[in-house]
């Protein structure tokens, strides 16, 4: 198979979403509400002060993620 057939798939298969003004910006703002409760979501269990009690299982889940966005941690 030739790279020209792929790239013709991948043209014809594609297709524009096109969204009024006031839908686009619902769907910015539920995009960007949703981002804000997840980062919310991450920074909010240290471990020690934990949501959930004395488990620290959300803070295992999302450590990583923690230390990619500055989190202090440890
Ligand atoms: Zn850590």
């Amino acid at each position: 198979m030739s790279t020209s057939t792929t790239l013709d798939g991948a043209r014809t298969g594609s297709t524009p979403v096109v969204l009024g003004g006031t839908r686009a910006a619902l769907w910015l703002f539920g995009t960007v509400l949703l981002g804000v409760a997840l980062y919310y979501f991450i920074g909010i269990d240290q471990g020690a002060t934990s949501v959930f009690g004395n488990d620290t299982h959300v803070h295992e889940f999302v450590h990583d993620a923690r230390h990619f966005l500055g989190f202090p941690c440890h």
